[in-house]
Protein backbone atom coordinates (compact mmCIF):
# COMPACT_ATOMS: atom_id res chain seq x y z
CA UNK A 1 0.00 0.00 0.00
CA UNK A 2 2.23 2.91 -1.43
CA UNK A 3 -0.53 6.17 -0.70
CA UNK A 4 -1.64 4.46 2.72
CA UNK A 5 2.35 4.16 4.13
CA UNK A 6 3.35 8.01 2.75
CA UNK A 7 3.18 10.19 5.02
CA UNK A 8 2.51 13.14 2.87
CA UNK A 9 -1.32 11.36 2.47
CA UNK A 10 -2.15 11.50 6.27
CA UNK A 11 -3.39 14.37 6.55
CA UNK A 12 -6.31 15.96 4.16
CA UNK A 13 -4.64 18.96 2.97
CA UNK A 14 -7.14 21.00 1.57
CA UNK A 15 -7.15 22.37 -2.43
CA UNK A 16 -4.85 25.67 -2.06
CA UNK A 17 -7.82 28.18 -3.04
CA UNK A 18 -7.12 31.93 -2.64
CA UNK A 19 -10.83 32.65 -1.64
CA UNK A 20 -13.26 30.84 0.91
CA UNK A 21 -15.57 28.79 -0.84
CA UNK A 22 -19.13 29.40 -1.16
CA UNK A 23 -20.21 25.73 -1.93
CA UNK A 24 -21.45 25.46 1.49
CA UNK A 25 -23.01 28.63 2.34
CA UNK A 26 -26.98 27.38 2.09
CA UNK A 27 -28.05 31.38 1.99
CA UNK A 28 -30.26 31.83 -1.05
CA UNK A 29 -28.52 35.04 -2.09
CA UNK A 30 -24.59 34.86 -1.86
CA UNK A 31 -22.79 36.39 -3.99
CA UNK A 32 -19.53 34.85 -5.58
CA UNK A 33 -17.35 37.32 -7.41
CA UNK A 34 -14.21 35.28 -6.48
CA UNK A 35 -13.38 33.63 -9.93
CA UNK A 36 -12.69 35.67 -13.28
CA UNK A 37 -15.60 34.73 -15.37
CA UNK A 38 -18.15 36.93 -17.05
CA UNK A 39 -21.45 37.10 -15.78
CA UNK A 40 -24.41 38.51 -17.45
CA UNK A 41 -26.67 40.99 -15.67
CA UNK A 42 -28.76 37.91 -14.58
CA UNK A 43 -25.60 36.81 -13.42
CA UNK A 44 -26.10 33.74 -15.68
CA UNK A 45 -22.68 32.72 -17.65
CA UNK A 46 -22.63 33.93 -21.26
CA UNK A 47 -22.47 31.74 -23.84
CA UNK A 48 -21.38 34.40 -27.52
CA UNK A 49 -23.91 34.29 -30.16
CA UNK A 50 -21.46 34.27 -32.51
CA UNK A 51 -19.88 30.93 -30.55
CA UNK A 52 -23.75 29.62 -31.26
CA UNK A 53 -23.81 30.10 -34.82
CA UNK A 54 -19.76 28.96 -34.96
CA UNK A 55 -20.97 25.53 -33.39
CA UNK A 56 -23.98 25.63 -35.28
CA UNK A 57 -22.01 25.86 -38.64
CA UNK A 58 -19.29 23.12 -37.36
CA UNK A 59 -22.36 20.70 -36.69
CA UNK A 60 -23.79 20.87 -40.41
CA UNK A 61 -20.58 21.00 -41.99
CA UNK A 62 -20.46 17.20 -42.57
CA UNK A 63 -16.64 17.39 -43.40
CA UNK A 64 -15.80 18.09 -40.02
CA UNK A 65 -14.40 14.59 -37.77
CA UNK A 66 -13.10 14.21 -34.25
CA UNK A 67 -9.80 13.24 -35.70
CA UNK A 68 -6.23 13.76 -33.78
CA UNK A 69 -5.20 16.54 -34.30
CA UNK A 70 -1.12 17.41 -34.96
CA UNK A 71 1.04 17.51 -32.68
CA UNK A 72 0.79 21.14 -33.03
CA UNK A 73 -3.49 21.51 -33.21
CA UNK A 74 -4.62 23.47 -36.18
CA UNK A 75 -3.01 25.17 -38.75
CA UNK A 76 -5.45 27.79 -39.41
CA UNK A 77 -5.75 28.62 -35.65
CA UNK A 78 -2.46 29.22 -35.27
CA UNK A 79 -2.05 31.12 -38.11
CA UNK A 80 -5.25 33.62 -37.09
CA UNK A 81 -3.98 33.36 -33.69
CA UNK A 82 -0.56 35.12 -34.59
CA UNK A 83 -1.91 37.42 -36.36
CA UNK A 84 -4.98 38.20 -33.61
CA UNK A 85 -1.81 39.33 -31.01
CA UNK A 86 0.63 40.42 -33.66
CA UNK A 87 -1.75 42.23 -36.14
CA UNK A 88 -2.15 42.12 -39.38
CA UNK A 89 0.99 43.83 -40.60
CA UNK A 90 3.09 41.77 -38.75
CA UNK A 91 7.27 41.84 -40.10
CA UNK A 92 7.91 38.90 -38.06
CA UNK A 93 4.40 36.85 -39.29
CA UNK A 94 5.86 37.83 -42.72
CA UNK A 95 9.00 36.76 -41.86
CA UNK A 96 7.56 33.23 -40.83
CA UNK A 97 10.22 34.11 -37.26
CA UNK A 98 6.90 33.08 -35.24
CA UNK A 99 6.00 29.55 -34.47
CA UNK A 100 2.61 29.51 -32.84
CA UNK A 101 1.04 26.02 -31.35
CA UNK A 102 -2.53 25.06 -30.47
CA UNK A 103 -2.39 24.61 -26.49
CA UNK A 104 -4.68 23.80 -23.53
CA UNK A 105 -5.87 27.93 -22.72
CA UNK A 106 -3.58 29.99 -21.42
CA UNK A 107 -2.21 27.92 -18.45
CA UNK A 108 -1.48 25.34 -20.92
CA UNK A 109 0.56 27.86 -22.77
CA UNK A 110 2.31 29.33 -20.07
CA UNK A 111 2.95 25.62 -18.84
CA UNK A 112 4.32 24.46 -22.32
CA UNK A 113 6.19 27.43 -22.88
CA UNK A 114 7.73 27.15 -19.08
CA UNK A 115 8.71 23.83 -19.72
CA UNK A 116 10.51 24.61 -22.79
CA UNK A 117 12.28 27.23 -21.66
CA UNK A 118 13.04 24.60 -18.53
CA UNK A 119 14.48 22.82 -21.10
CA UNK A 120 16.31 25.20 -23.28
CA UNK A 121 17.33 28.24 -21.72
CA UNK A 122 20.13 28.66 -19.61
CA UNK A 123 18.87 31.65 -17.20
CA UNK A 124 16.77 29.55 -14.90
CA UNK A 125 14.95 32.15 -13.33
CA UNK A 126 11.59 33.54 -14.10
CA UNK A 127 10.25 37.13 -12.86
CA UNK A 128 6.64 37.99 -12.21
CA UNK A 129 4.90 40.80 -10.70
CA UNK A 130 4.10 40.92 -7.06
CA UNK A 131 1.04 40.74 -7.07
CA UNK A 132 0.64 38.54 -9.77
CA UNK A 133 -2.43 35.85 -11.32
CA UNK A 134 -1.84 32.61 -8.37
CA UNK A 135 -1.28 30.13 -10.75
CA UNK A 136 2.17 31.69 -12.34
CA UNK A 137 4.40 31.02 -9.28
CA UNK A 138 2.72 27.09 -9.81
CA UNK A 139 3.19 26.93 -13.34
CA UNK A 140 6.90 28.27 -13.46
CA UNK A 141 7.59 25.86 -10.18
CA UNK A 142 6.44 22.76 -11.68
CA UNK A 143 8.17 23.32 -14.87
CA UNK A 144 11.85 23.80 -12.79
CA UNK A 145 12.58 27.47 -12.69
CA UNK A 146 12.91 29.40 -9.88
CA UNK A 147 10.42 32.04 -9.40
CA UNK A 148 11.28 35.65 -7.84
CA UNK A 149 9.24 38.72 -8.37
CA UNK A 150 9.65 42.35 -9.21
CA UNK A 151 7.71 45.76 -7.91
CA UNK A 152 4.33 46.04 -9.41
CA UNK A 153 1.53 47.54 -7.15
CA UNK A 154 2.22 50.16 -5.10
CA UNK A 155 -0.40 49.92 -2.01
CA UNK A 156 -0.03 53.41 -1.00
CA UNK A 157 -1.09 55.33 -4.16
CA UNK A 158 -3.42 51.72 -5.07
CA UNK A 159 -1.30 52.46 -8.28
CA UNK A 160 1.47 50.94 -10.65
CA UNK A 161 5.01 51.22 -8.73
CA UNK A 162 6.39 51.88 -11.55
CA UNK A 163 9.58 53.25 -10.62
CA UNK A 164 9.95 49.92 -8.12
CA UNK A 165 9.34 47.91 -11.51
CA UNK A 166 12.08 49.35 -13.63
CA UNK A 167 14.67 48.73 -10.81
CA UNK A 168 13.66 45.26 -10.18
CA UNK A 169 13.76 44.56 -13.97
CA UNK A 170 17.19 46.46 -14.75
CA UNK A 171 18.73 44.84 -11.71
CA UNK A 172 17.62 41.20 -13.08
CA UNK A 173 20.18 38.56 -14.00
CA UNK A 174 21.07 39.06 -17.99
CA UNK A 175 19.16 36.34 -19.38
CA UNK A 176 15.92 35.86 -16.71
CA UNK A 177 12.53 35.66 -18.10
CA UNK A 178 9.60 38.26 -17.47
CA UNK A 179 6.53 37.36 -17.02
CA UNK A 180 4.62 40.71 -18.66
CA UNK A 181 0.68 40.75 -18.29
CA UNK A 182 -0.05 42.04 -21.80
CA UNK A 183 -3.17 44.10 -20.39
CA UNK A 184 -5.97 44.12 -17.38
CA UNK A 185 -3.21 42.81 -15.11
CA UNK A 186 -4.62 40.14 -12.82
CA UNK A 187 -5.00 40.63 -9.89
CA UNK A 188 -4.42 45.01 -9.89
CA UNK A 189 -5.83 46.30 -12.84
CA UNK A 190 -3.75 48.59 -13.09
CA UNK A 191 -1.82 48.78 -16.75
CA UNK A 192 1.19 50.39 -17.19
CA UNK A 193 0.74 53.56 -20.13
CA UNK A 194 2.00 53.17 -23.62
CA UNK A 195 4.89 55.89 -22.29
CA UNK A 196 5.60 53.36 -19.41
CA UNK A 197 5.53 50.08 -21.96
CA UNK A 198 7.66 51.95 -23.79
CA UNK A 199 10.03 52.55 -20.94
CA UNK A 200 10.12 48.74 -19.93
CA UNK A 201 10.53 47.47 -23.20
CA UNK A 202 13.53 49.75 -23.31
CA UNK A 203 15.13 48.50 -20.05
CA UNK A 204 14.27 44.45 -20.69
CA UNK A 205 15.95 44.84 -23.69
CA UNK A 206 18.82 46.40 -23.07
CA UNK A 207 19.71 44.25 -19.65
CA UNK A 208 18.85 41.31 -21.90
CA UNK A 209 16.04 40.00 -20.16
CA UNK A 210 13.32 37.16 -22.55
CA UNK A 211 9.86 38.97 -22.12
CA UNK A 212 6.95 36.58 -21.66
CA UNK A 213 3.79 37.96 -22.04
CA UNK A 214 0.28 36.50 -20.61
CA UNK A 215 -2.50 37.46 -22.89
CA UNK A 216 -5.55 36.10 -21.24
CA UNK A 217 -7.33 39.13 -21.67
CA UNK A 218 -7.30 40.47 -25.09
CA UNK A 219 -9.83 42.66 -26.02
CA UNK A 220 -11.50 42.88 -22.06
CA UNK A 221 -9.26 46.11 -20.87
CA UNK A 222 -10.45 48.45 -23.84
CA UNK A 223 -12.98 46.88 -25.53
CA UNK A 224 -10.86 46.69 -28.68
CA UNK A 225 -8.51 43.83 -29.76
CA UNK A 226 -5.65 45.80 -31.21
CA UNK A 227 -5.74 48.42 -28.43
CA UNK A 228 -5.00 45.62 -26.14
CA UNK A 229 -2.16 44.13 -28.03
CA UNK A 230 0.14 47.29 -28.16
CA UNK A 231 2.00 46.41 -25.43
CA UNK A 232 2.85 42.83 -27.25
CA UNK A 233 2.98 44.35 -30.87
CA UNK A 234 5.92 46.84 -29.23
CA UNK A 235 8.35 44.51 -28.24
CA UNK A 236 7.80 42.27 -31.56
CA UNK A 237 7.75 45.60 -33.58
CA UNK A 238 11.64 45.31 -32.07
CA UNK A 239 12.97 42.65 -33.70
CA UNK A 240 13.36 40.86 -30.74
CA UNK A 241 12.85 37.33 -29.19
CA UNK A 242 9.36 37.47 -27.18
CA UNK A 243 6.97 34.43 -25.92
CA UNK A 244 3.54 34.50 -25.69
CA UNK A 245 0.48 32.68 -23.88
CA UNK A 246 -2.90 33.55 -25.73
CA UNK A 247 -6.40 32.40 -24.39
CA UNK A 248 -9.91 32.14 -25.98
CA UNK A 249 -11.38 31.40 -22.55
CA UNK A 250 -12.29 35.49 -21.42
CA UNK A 251 -12.54 37.42 -24.93
CA UNK A 252 -14.90 34.35 -26.69
CA UNK A 253 -16.06 33.20 -23.44
CA UNK A 254 -14.67 29.59 -23.99
CA UNK A 255 -13.72 29.02 -20.78
CA UNK A 256 -14.13 25.32 -20.50
CA UNK A 257 -13.44 24.63 -23.61
CA UNK A 258 -9.38 25.42 -22.91
CA UNK A 259 -8.52 26.70 -25.68
CA UNK A 260 -5.19 28.98 -26.09
CA UNK A 261 -1.62 29.23 -27.61
CA UNK A 262 2.05 29.71 -27.30
CA UNK A 263 3.62 31.78 -29.62
CA UNK A 264 7.16 32.37 -29.60
CA UNK A 265 8.56 35.05 -31.40
CA UNK A 266 12.47 34.41 -33.03
CA UNK A 267 14.71 36.43 -34.82
CA UNK A 268 15.28 34.31 -38.09
CA UNK A 269 13.26 31.67 -39.70
CA UNK A 270 15.88 29.24 -39.21
CA UNK A 271 15.66 29.45 -35.37
CA UNK A 272 12.21 29.10 -35.72
CA UNK A 273 12.04 25.95 -37.63
CA UNK A 274 14.61 24.75 -35.09
CA UNK A 275 11.79 25.78 -31.98
CA UNK A 276 9.08 24.31 -33.15
CA UNK A 277 10.35 20.93 -33.38
CA UNK A 278 11.72 21.39 -29.94
CA UNK A 279 7.96 22.44 -28.69
CA UNK A 280 6.62 19.67 -30.54
CA UNK A 281 9.00 17.45 -28.37
CA UNK A 282 7.63 19.13 -25.06
CA UNK A 283 3.93 18.68 -26.05
CA UNK A 284 3.96 15.34 -27.45
CA UNK A 285 4.90 13.32 -24.40
CA UNK A 286 2.39 15.50 -22.35
CA UNK A 287 -0.43 15.33 -24.10
CA UNK A 288 0.47 14.43 -27.79
CA UNK A 289 -2.38 16.75 -29.03
CA UNK A 290 -4.81 19.18 -28.40
CA UNK A 291 -8.60 19.09 -28.41
CA UNK A 292 -9.94 20.10 -31.63
CA UNK A 293 -13.59 21.75 -31.04
CA UNK A 294 -12.82 24.72 -28.95
CA UNK A 295 -9.90 25.29 -31.87
CA UNK A 296 -12.36 24.70 -34.87
CA UNK A 297 -15.20 27.70 -33.07
CA UNK A 298 -12.26 30.23 -32.91
CA UNK A 299 -11.10 29.27 -36.39
CA UNK A 300 -14.66 29.61 -37.80
CA UNK A 301 -14.78 32.88 -35.70
CA UNK A 302 -11.49 34.24 -36.84
CA UNK A 303 -11.87 33.49 -40.70
CA UNK A 304 -15.09 34.67 -41.36
CA UNK A 305 -14.80 38.55 -41.29
CA UNK A 306 -19.05 38.77 -40.53
CA UNK A 307 -18.50 36.01 -37.73
CA UNK A 308 -15.41 37.89 -36.63
CA UNK A 309 -17.01 41.60 -36.75
CA UNK A 310 -20.10 40.14 -34.87
CA UNK A 311 -17.66 38.73 -32.11
CA UNK A 312 -16.06 42.38 -31.88
CA UNK A 313 -19.22 43.95 -31.42
CA UNK A 314 -19.84 41.65 -28.43
CA UNK A 315 -16.81 41.38 -26.83
CA UNK A 316 -16.96 44.94 -26.83
CA UNK A 317 -20.22 44.53 -24.77
CA UNK A 318 -19.01 42.20 -21.78
CA UNK A 319 -16.06 45.12 -21.42
CA UNK A 320 -18.74 47.96 -21.34
CA UNK A 321 -20.83 46.13 -18.99
CA UNK A 322 -17.92 45.84 -16.81
CA UNK A 323 -17.05 49.60 -17.20
CA UNK A 324 -20.73 50.21 -16.12
CA UNK A 325 -20.66 47.52 -13.19
CA UNK A 326 -16.92 49.81 -11.70
CA UNK A 327 -18.94 53.16 -12.47
CA UNK A 328 -22.26 51.64 -10.09
CA UNK A 329 -19.79 50.25 -7.38
CA UNK A 330 -18.29 53.48 -7.43
CA UNK A 331 -20.92 55.53 -6.87
CA UNK A 332 -22.97 53.08 -4.73
CA UNK A 333 -20.32 53.23 -1.87
CA UNK A 334 -19.75 57.33 -2.41
CA UNK A 335 -23.58 57.57 -1.96
CA UNK A 336 -23.15 55.22 0.98
CA UNK A 337 -20.21 57.82 2.82
CA UNK A 338 -17.99 54.65 3.09
CA UNK A 339 -14.80 56.39 4.44
CA UNK A 340 -11.39 56.22 2.39
CA UNK A 341 -10.90 56.90 -1.79
CA UNK A 342 -12.49 54.50 -4.01
CA UNK A 343 -11.89 56.15 -7.03
CA UNK A 344 -8.77 52.85 -7.99
CA UNK A 345 -12.34 51.11 -8.61
CA UNK A 346 -13.47 53.36 -12.01
CA UNK A 347 -9.56 53.90 -12.55
CA UNK A 348 -8.95 50.20 -12.96
CA UNK A 349 -8.90 47.86 -16.25
CA UNK A 350 -10.29 44.65 -16.70
CA UNK A 351 -12.15 41.98 -15.26
CA UNK A 352 -10.87 42.88 -11.40
CA UNK A 353 -10.76 45.35 -9.02
CA UNK A 354 -8.11 45.70 -6.36
CA UNK A 355 -10.11 47.19 -3.57
CA UNK A 356 -7.77 47.35 -0.47
CA UNK A 357 -9.47 45.10 1.44
CA UNK A 358 -7.53 42.86 3.75
CA UNK A 359 -8.08 39.64 4.78
CA UNK A 360 -9.72 40.09 7.96
CA UNK A 361 -12.36 41.81 6.39
CA UNK A 362 -12.97 39.84 3.54
CA UNK A 363 -13.44 36.56 5.55
CA UNK A 364 -16.03 39.14 7.67
CA UNK A 365 -18.22 40.05 4.52
CA UNK A 366 -18.13 36.21 3.59
CA UNK A 367 -19.51 35.15 6.94
CA UNK A 368 -21.57 38.56 7.44
CA UNK A 369 -22.53 39.19 4.22
CA UNK A 370 -22.44 35.93 1.77
CA UNK A 371 -19.62 37.79 -0.66
CA UNK A 372 -17.15 35.67 -1.25
CA UNK A 373 -13.88 37.66 -3.12
CA UNK A 374 -10.22 36.44 -2.46
CA UNK A 375 -8.21 36.71 0.47
CA UNK A 376 -6.24 39.46 -1.43
CA UNK A 377 -9.57 41.74 -1.78
CA UNK A 378 -9.95 41.17 -5.76
CA UNK A 379 -13.52 41.46 -6.82
CA UNK A 380 -14.67 40.14 -10.06
CA UNK A 381 -16.09 42.98 -11.44
CA UNK A 382 -16.92 41.26 -14.49
CA UNK A 383 -19.60 38.96 -11.81
CA UNK A 384 -21.22 41.56 -10.92
CA UNK A 385 -24.42 43.31 -11.77
CA UNK A 386 -27.01 46.32 -11.21
CA UNK A 387 -29.09 43.88 -8.93
CA UNK A 388 -25.97 42.71 -6.52
CA UNK A 389 -24.26 45.97 -6.89
CA UNK A 390 -26.16 47.66 -3.66
CA UNK A 391 -25.46 44.30 -1.61
CA UNK A 392 -21.57 44.49 -2.55
CA UNK A 393 -21.54 48.15 -1.31
CA UNK A 394 -23.02 47.64 2.11
CA UNK A 395 -21.12 45.08 2.69
CA UNK A 396 -17.83 47.41 1.77
CA UNK A 397 -19.32 49.86 3.81
CA UNK A 398 -19.71 47.89 6.84
CA UNK A 399 -16.77 46.14 6.74
CA UNK A 400 -14.34 49.51 6.62
CA UNK A 401 -16.64 50.97 9.27
N1 LIG B 1 -3.32 34.36 -17.09
C1 LIG B 1 -4.01 35.15 -16.27
C2 LIG B 1 -3.40 36.44 -15.85
C3 LIG B 1 -5.27 34.78 -15.81
O1 LIG B 1 -5.93 35.59 -15.01
C4 LIG B 1 -5.80 33.54 -16.23
C5 LIG B 1 -7.11 33.10 -15.74
O2 LIG B 1 -7.72 33.61 -14.87
C6 LIG B 1 -5.05 32.76 -17.10
C7 LIG B 1 -3.81 33.20 -17.51
C8 LIG B 1 -5.46 31.43 -17.61
O3 LIG B 1 -6.72 31.27 -18.04
P1 LIG B 1 -7.14 30.03 -18.92
O4 LIG B 1 -6.22 28.91 -18.65
O5 LIG B 1 -8.53 29.75 -18.49
O6 LIG B 1 -7.06 30.51 -20.33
Amino acid sequence: NFFESNPIFEKDIPVCRPFASSWDDPCPVKLNLSAGAYRTEEGKPLVLEVVRKAEQQLANDLSCDKGYLSIDGLADFNKLSAKLILGDDSHAVDENRVVTIQCLSGTGSLRVGAEFLAKHHQQRVVFVPNPTWGNHPFIFTLAGLSVEYFRYYDPQTRGLDFEGMLEDLGAAPPGAIVVLQSCAHNPTGIDPTLEQWEKIRQIVRSKGLLPFFDNAYQGFASGNLDSDAQSVRMFVADGGECLIAQSFAKNMGLYGERIGALTIVCTSQDVARKIHSQVLLVVRPMYLSPPIHGASIVTTILKNSDMYKDWTIELKGMADRIISMRQQLYEAIQARGTPGDWSHIIKQIGMFSFTGLNEKQVRWMAKEYHIYITYDGRISIASLSSKTVPQLADAIHAAVT
